[in-house]
């Protein structure tokens, strides 16, 4: 077994708001410096099953955008493992420009192999998929983000006995297989709000394939769309971090905070009710986000 269950349990900590509701966060963020947050339940069973099946020259392909925690994830992964990792990266262009992405250097540095696609070949990735089972027939291709059936397992694992004491328990959705294990292994008195980072209209029906309950409600966190950061977002980060101690990225978690900020004050959650968010980590996404911020001379991430 490659990922181990956490010795440790996952701290969860109060956010003092001083309002009519409580609110706590649970720091999957801590659970592992190069693999993080939810990443790591994700890839949980996905890699440990694939190890078991003792492919003789193993290889785990993945996808996913410049900067994405999901790359920098399973590169690490691959790094742990000795295990060869692909990458396919959406963008052709950066195959000129990957030196100046702190995310592609990382994966790189961490021994994954970088493939730049057009973004129309992105978008047909089952196509892709096809071609690198073909040329790879023993590899492991993980869905981009990691979402598929292993990764909901995985994220069971995300609830124990401290969270089954809240009522609502609130996490950013990118493509929806954190919220679709949360929603399938939590109580049943508890209710699930997924933030939507990205705009798209197939997220319920896609998660509603990857969990039996409909206990979840999705509201819309995108802030100007997926990865786009504006400056009240970065404001309310920095103000966050110097007020908690929490650190916060501008892609997922800032957002979700935001939005959940803007709905406790707009009395969306009935007065005593214990609200718990879920940190998914991400961090490793703020040197790029402040690159990006530095050369448009916006204020950066603290
Ligand atoms: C990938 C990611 C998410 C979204 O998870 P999905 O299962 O794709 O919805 C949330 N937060 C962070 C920090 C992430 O990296």
């Amino acid at each position: 077994m490659l990922l181990q269950l956490p010795t440790e349990t996952i701290p969860i900590q109060e956010i003092p708001i001083h309002k009519k509701v409580k609110l706590f966060i649970k720091r999957e963020d801590l659970i592992h410096p190069q693999i993080s947050g939810n990443k790591y339940w994700k890839l949980f069973y996905n890699i440990n099953n694939y190890l078991e099946t003792l492919a003789e020259n193993p290889l785990i392909i993945t996808f996913g955008g410049a900067y994405s925690n999901h790359i920098s994830a399973v590169s690490a992964t691959g790094k742990l493992s000795g295990i060869k990792t692909l990458g396919i990266i959406r963008g052709e262009e950066l195959e000129q420009k990957w030196r100046d992405n702190p995310t592609l250097v990382l994966a790189k540095r961490n021994g994954m192999n970088l493939k730049f696609v057009t973004r129309e070949e992105y978008r047909h990735k089952e196509k892709l998929t096809e071609f690198l089972l073909h040329e790879f027939p023993e590899a492991l291709i993980i869905p981009e983000g990691g979402t598929n059936k292993n990764a909901v397992q995985g994220v069971k694992m995300m609830l124990n006995n401290d969270t089954k004491d809240f009522d609502y328990l609130c996490t950013a959705v990118g493509t929806g297989g954190t919220l679709a294990g949360i929603s399938e292994f939590c109580e049943d008195n508890q209710k699930v709000i997924g933030f939507k980072v990205v705009e798209d209209s197939s997220l319920e029906n896609k998660i509603l394939e990857l969990t039996s309950k409909r206990n979840f409600h999705l509201t819309d966190a995108a802030f100007g769309g997926y990865g786009k950061i504006n400056d009240e977002n970065v404001r309310f980060m920095n103000d966050f971090k110097v007020k908690f101690k929490i650190p916060l990225e501008p892609v997922y978690t800032g957002k979700m905070m935001l939005k959940l900020f803007e709905m406790i004050d707009a009395d969306y959650f009935p007065e005593g009710s214990k609200i718990l968010c879920f940190h998914t980590g991400g961090l490793q996404g703020i040197e790029g986000a402040n690159l990006l911020l530095e050369k448009q001379n916006r204020n950066l991430i603290i």
